[in-house]
Protein backbone atom coordinates (compact mmCIF):
# COMPACT_ATOMS: atom_id res chain seq x y z
CA UNK A 1 0.00 0.00 0.00
CA UNK A 2 1.22 3.37 -0.96
CA UNK A 3 0.00 6.23 1.09
CA UNK A 4 0.45 10.49 0.62
CA UNK A 5 -0.36 12.09 4.13
CA UNK A 6 -1.18 15.59 2.45
CA UNK A 7 -1.70 17.43 5.38
CA UNK A 8 0.83 16.59 8.25
CA UNK A 9 3.15 19.25 11.09
CA UNK A 10 6.36 17.02 10.74
CA UNK A 11 8.22 19.57 12.64
CA UNK A 12 6.27 18.54 15.74
CA UNK A 13 7.19 15.17 15.29
CA UNK A 14 10.13 12.70 15.89
CA UNK A 15 12.09 10.38 13.70
CA UNK A 16 10.08 7.37 15.19
CA UNK A 17 7.22 8.84 13.73
CA UNK A 18 9.12 8.58 10.51
CA UNK A 19 9.74 5.34 11.19
CA UNK A 20 6.40 4.36 11.69
CA UNK A 21 5.03 5.83 8.90
CA UNK A 22 7.29 4.40 6.08
CA UNK A 23 7.02 1.20 7.80
CA UNK A 24 2.80 1.65 7.28
CA UNK A 25 3.66 2.35 4.00
CA UNK A 26 3.84 6.45 3.62
CA UNK A 27 5.98 7.18 1.06
CA UNK A 28 5.38 11.04 0.86
CA UNK A 29 3.95 14.04 2.90
CA UNK A 30 2.81 17.79 2.73
CA UNK A 31 2.84 19.42 5.21
CA UNK A 32 2.15 23.07 5.65
CA UNK A 33 2.76 25.89 7.58
CA UNK A 34 1.19 26.58 10.38
CA UNK A 35 1.73 28.36 14.10
CA UNK A 36 3.40 27.09 17.24
CA UNK A 37 1.14 27.26 19.82
CA UNK A 38 3.80 29.64 20.94
CA UNK A 39 2.84 32.81 19.50
CA UNK A 40 5.46 34.65 17.24
CA UNK A 41 6.63 37.55 17.82
CA UNK A 42 7.79 39.08 14.55
CA UNK A 43 7.54 38.01 10.66
CA UNK A 44 11.22 37.05 10.78
CA UNK A 45 10.37 34.15 12.47
CA UNK A 46 8.28 32.83 9.72
CA UNK A 47 10.77 33.11 7.68
CA UNK A 48 13.59 30.48 9.78
CA UNK A 49 10.10 28.48 10.01
CA UNK A 50 10.17 28.73 6.03
CA UNK A 51 13.79 27.67 5.23
CA UNK A 52 13.26 24.50 8.30
CA UNK A 53 10.22 23.49 6.46
CA UNK A 54 12.62 23.66 2.72
CA UNK A 55 15.58 22.53 4.19
CA UNK A 56 15.91 20.60 7.49
CA UNK A 57 12.97 18.74 7.30
CA UNK A 58 12.96 17.20 3.55
CA UNK A 59 16.25 16.33 4.91
CA UNK A 60 14.72 14.27 7.79
CA UNK A 61 12.05 12.81 5.91
CA UNK A 62 14.56 11.24 3.46
CA UNK A 63 16.50 9.62 5.88
CA UNK A 64 12.85 7.56 6.17
CA UNK A 65 12.93 7.52 1.90
CA UNK A 66 9.49 9.57 2.56
CA UNK A 67 9.43 12.69 0.02
CA UNK A 68 8.46 16.14 1.52
CA UNK A 69 7.02 19.11 0.48
CA UNK A 70 5.14 22.03 1.92
CA UNK A 71 2.74 24.64 1.52
CA UNK A 72 3.78 28.20 2.99
CA UNK A 73 1.58 31.09 4.47
CA UNK A 74 0.40 33.37 7.04
CA UNK A 75 -1.77 30.95 8.76
CA UNK A 76 -5.08 31.87 10.12
CA UNK A 77 -4.58 32.29 13.75
CA UNK A 78 -2.08 34.81 13.57
CA UNK A 79 -3.14 36.55 11.02
CA UNK A 80 -4.96 38.51 13.67
CA UNK A 81 -1.93 39.38 14.91
CA UNK A 82 -0.62 42.39 13.70
CA UNK A 83 3.34 41.47 14.41
CA UNK A 84 3.01 38.74 11.52
CA UNK A 85 0.95 40.65 8.70
CA UNK A 86 4.45 41.82 7.39
CA UNK A 87 5.03 37.59 6.48
CA UNK A 88 2.48 38.79 3.73
CA UNK A 89 5.11 40.87 1.77
CA UNK A 90 7.74 38.07 2.24
CA UNK A 91 5.50 35.14 0.36
CA UNK A 92 6.27 36.24 -3.03
CA UNK A 93 10.05 35.02 -2.76
CA UNK A 94 9.50 31.82 -0.93
CA UNK A 95 6.15 30.91 -3.00
CA UNK A 96 8.75 30.71 -6.26
CA UNK A 97 10.81 27.75 -4.11
CA UNK A 98 10.85 24.25 -6.11
CA UNK A 99 9.30 22.45 -2.61
CA UNK A 100 6.56 24.57 -2.75
CA UNK A 101 3.19 22.80 -3.77
CA UNK A 102 0.67 25.17 -2.36
CA UNK A 103 -0.56 28.31 -0.56
CA UNK A 104 -0.99 27.01 2.78
CA UNK A 105 -2.76 26.63 5.24
CA UNK A 106 -5.10 29.81 4.61
CA UNK A 107 -8.66 30.00 5.99
CA UNK A 108 -10.77 31.49 8.78
CA UNK A 109 -9.85 30.39 12.59
CA UNK A 110 -12.68 33.15 14.00
CA UNK A 111 -13.55 34.73 10.74
CA UNK A 112 -11.74 38.29 11.95
CA UNK A 113 -11.74 41.25 9.16
CA UNK A 114 -7.68 40.49 9.55
CA UNK A 115 -8.56 36.70 8.40
CA UNK A 116 -10.62 37.81 5.39
CA UNK A 117 -8.03 40.56 4.56
CA UNK A 118 -4.98 37.69 5.03
CA UNK A 119 -7.40 34.95 2.96
CA UNK A 120 -8.41 37.11 0.15
CA UNK A 121 -4.76 38.11 -0.17
CA UNK A 122 -3.26 34.74 -0.35
CA UNK A 123 -5.41 33.30 -2.37
CA UNK A 124 -4.51 35.80 -5.02
CA UNK A 125 -0.95 34.77 -4.35
CA UNK A 126 -1.96 31.04 -5.32
CA UNK A 127 -3.06 32.23 -8.46
CA UNK A 128 -0.42 35.01 -9.32
CA UNK A 129 1.92 32.02 -8.38
CA UNK A 130 0.19 28.94 -10.30
CA UNK A 131 -0.05 27.43 -7.24
CA UNK A 132 -3.53 25.30 -5.65
CA UNK A 133 -4.55 26.13 -2.00
CA UNK A 134 -4.55 24.19 0.93
CA UNK A 135 -7.60 25.87 3.12
CA UNK A 136 -8.70 25.41 6.47
CA UNK A 137 -12.12 25.42 7.64
CA UNK A 138 -13.20 26.44 10.99
CA UNK A 139 -13.16 24.21 14.04
CA UNK A 140 -16.15 26.50 15.96
CA UNK A 141 -19.23 27.10 13.36
CA UNK A 142 -18.28 25.10 11.14
CA UNK A 143 -21.33 25.31 8.09
CA UNK A 144 -21.69 29.37 8.72
CA UNK A 145 -17.49 29.29 8.06
CA UNK A 146 -17.56 27.11 5.36
CA UNK A 147 -20.02 29.24 3.26
CA UNK A 148 -18.06 32.38 3.71
CA UNK A 149 -14.76 30.35 3.31
CA UNK A 150 -16.76 29.46 -0.22
CA UNK A 151 -17.72 32.82 -0.74
CA UNK A 152 -14.22 34.40 -0.70
CA UNK A 153 -12.70 31.62 -3.15
CA UNK A 154 -15.54 32.43 -5.68
CA UNK A 155 -14.18 36.20 -5.32
CA UNK A 156 -11.15 34.99 -6.00
CA UNK A 157 -9.03 34.58 -8.85
CA UNK A 158 -8.40 31.07 -7.95
CA UNK A 159 -10.44 28.49 -9.50
CA UNK A 160 -12.57 26.10 -6.88
CA UNK A 161 -10.73 23.20 -8.79
CA UNK A 162 -7.78 24.68 -7.34
CA UNK A 163 -8.92 24.50 -3.69
CA UNK A 164 -8.54 21.79 -1.53
CA UNK A 165 -10.63 22.90 1.78
CA UNK A 166 -9.83 20.96 5.27
CA UNK A 167 -11.12 19.82 8.03
CA UNK A 168 -14.70 18.91 6.31
CA UNK A 169 -17.25 16.98 8.44
CA UNK A 170 -20.93 15.39 7.02
CA UNK A 171 -21.88 18.88 8.14
CA UNK A 172 -19.53 20.52 5.49
CA UNK A 173 -19.18 17.84 2.82
CA UNK A 174 -22.38 18.31 0.30
CA UNK A 175 -21.45 22.34 -0.03
CA UNK A 176 -17.70 21.85 0.11
CA UNK A 177 -18.33 19.37 -2.78
CA UNK A 178 -21.16 21.66 -4.51
CA UNK A 179 -18.61 24.06 -4.57
CA UNK A 180 -16.23 21.86 -6.54
CA UNK A 181 -13.48 22.24 -4.12
CA UNK A 182 -11.51 19.11 -3.01
CA UNK A 183 -12.27 17.79 -0.37
CA UNK A 184 -9.83 17.53 2.33
CA UNK A 185 -10.70 15.31 5.89
CA UNK A 186 -8.41 15.58 9.01
CA UNK A 187 -8.86 12.18 11.10
CA UNK A 188 -8.04 12.43 14.91
CA UNK A 189 -7.53 10.53 17.70
CA UNK A 190 -10.82 11.90 19.22
CA UNK A 191 -12.17 14.97 17.79
CA UNK A 192 -13.79 16.08 14.61
CA UNK A 193 -13.49 13.15 12.24
CA UNK A 194 -12.72 9.37 13.00
CA UNK A 195 -12.16 6.70 10.93
CA UNK A 196 -15.28 4.92 11.08
CA UNK A 197 -17.03 8.46 10.00
CA UNK A 198 -14.60 8.79 7.33
CA UNK A 199 -15.50 5.62 5.98
CA UNK A 200 -19.29 6.24 5.86
CA UNK A 201 -18.83 9.91 4.14
CA UNK A 202 -17.00 8.15 1.16
CA UNK A 203 -19.97 5.34 1.12
CA UNK A 204 -22.24 8.16 1.32
CA UNK A 205 -20.34 10.72 -1.20
CA UNK A 206 -17.67 8.13 -3.10
CA UNK A 207 -13.85 8.75 -3.15
CA UNK A 208 -13.60 11.44 -6.18
CA UNK A 209 -11.52 14.94 -4.93
CA UNK A 210 -11.38 13.33 -1.36
CA UNK A 211 -8.23 13.77 0.50
CA UNK A 212 -7.40 11.99 3.92
CA UNK A 213 -4.88 13.33 6.31
CA UNK A 214 -3.21 12.99 9.97
CA UNK A 215 -2.76 16.94 10.32
CA UNK A 216 -0.78 15.25 13.28
CA UNK A 217 0.65 18.26 14.85
CA UNK A 218 2.26 19.17 18.69
CA UNK A 219 -1.31 18.44 20.26
CA UNK A 220 -3.41 15.06 20.48
CA UNK A 221 -3.10 13.57 16.94
CA UNK A 222 -1.83 10.06 15.04
CA UNK A 223 0.53 9.99 12.14
CA UNK A 224 -0.92 6.85 11.06
CA UNK A 225 -4.15 7.90 11.03
CA UNK A 226 -3.89 7.88 7.12
CA UNK A 227 -2.81 3.54 7.22
CA UNK A 228 -6.02 3.25 9.87
CA UNK A 229 -8.34 4.86 7.41
CA UNK A 230 -6.96 2.73 4.41
CA UNK A 231 -7.38 -0.33 6.62
CA UNK A 232 -11.17 -0.01 7.30
CA UNK A 233 -11.91 0.88 3.98
CA UNK A 234 -10.94 -2.11 2.84
CA UNK A 235 -12.33 -4.10 6.02
CA UNK A 236 -15.61 -2.62 5.20
CA UNK A 237 -15.66 -3.68 1.17
CA UNK A 238 -14.03 -0.91 -0.81
CA UNK A 239 -10.97 -2.27 -3.13
CA UNK A 240 -7.69 -1.46 -3.31
CA UNK A 241 -8.01 0.88 -6.47
CA UNK A 242 -10.32 2.69 -3.78
CA UNK A 243 -7.85 3.13 -1.54
CA UNK A 244 -5.24 3.68 -3.76
CA UNK A 245 -7.06 6.90 -5.19
CA UNK A 246 -8.01 8.31 -2.02
CA UNK A 247 -4.68 7.90 -0.23
CA UNK A 248 -2.28 7.89 -2.94
CA UNK A 249 -3.55 9.29 -6.69
CA UNK A 250 -5.30 12.16 -5.35
CA UNK A 251 -2.92 13.74 -3.40
CA UNK A 252 -0.93 13.49 -6.51
CA UNK A 253 -3.36 15.05 -8.47
CA UNK A 254 -4.11 18.05 -5.86
CA UNK A 255 -0.77 19.33 -5.18
CA UNK A 256 0.58 17.73 -8.82
CA UNK A 257 -1.19 20.55 -9.59
CA UNK A 258 1.62 23.44 -9.24
CA UNK A 259 3.59 21.20 -11.13
CA UNK A 260 6.45 20.85 -8.68
CA UNK A 261 5.86 17.30 -7.66
CA UNK A 262 8.70 14.92 -7.13
CA UNK A 263 8.10 11.73 -5.74
CA UNK A 264 11.61 10.32 -6.33
CA UNK A 265 13.68 10.87 -3.23
CA UNK A 266 16.76 11.33 -3.36
CA UNK A 267 19.05 9.75 -1.42
CA UNK A 268 20.26 12.05 2.09
CA UNK A 269 23.32 13.22 2.53
CA UNK A 270 24.49 12.83 6.21
CA UNK A 271 24.32 16.60 6.98
CA UNK A 272 22.31 19.35 6.60
CA UNK A 273 24.33 22.84 6.21
CA UNK A 274 26.79 20.43 8.35
CA UNK A 275 23.96 18.94 10.94
CA UNK A 276 23.17 15.64 10.85
CA UNK A 277 20.00 14.08 12.90
CA UNK A 278 23.10 12.05 14.83
CA UNK A 279 23.89 15.57 16.98
CA UNK A 280 27.33 15.20 16.26
CA UNK A 281 27.91 11.47 17.52
CA UNK A 282 28.40 9.67 13.64
ZN1 LIG B 1 -2.66 21.79 10.08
Amino acid sequence: MRIFDPHIHMTSRTTDDYEAMRAAGVRAVVEPSFWLGQPRTSAASFLDYFDALLGWEPFRAAQYDIAHHCALALNPKEANDPRCAAVLDELPRYLVKDHVVAVGEIGYDSMTPAEDTALAAQLQLAADHALPALVHTPHRDKLAGLRRTLDVVRESALPPDRVLLDHLNETTVKEAKDGGCWLGFSVYPDTKMDEGRMVEILRMYGPDKVLVNSAADWGRSDPLKTRRVADLMLAEGFTEDDVDLVLWRNPCAFYGLSGRLTLDVTAPGSTHEGNSVLRGGE
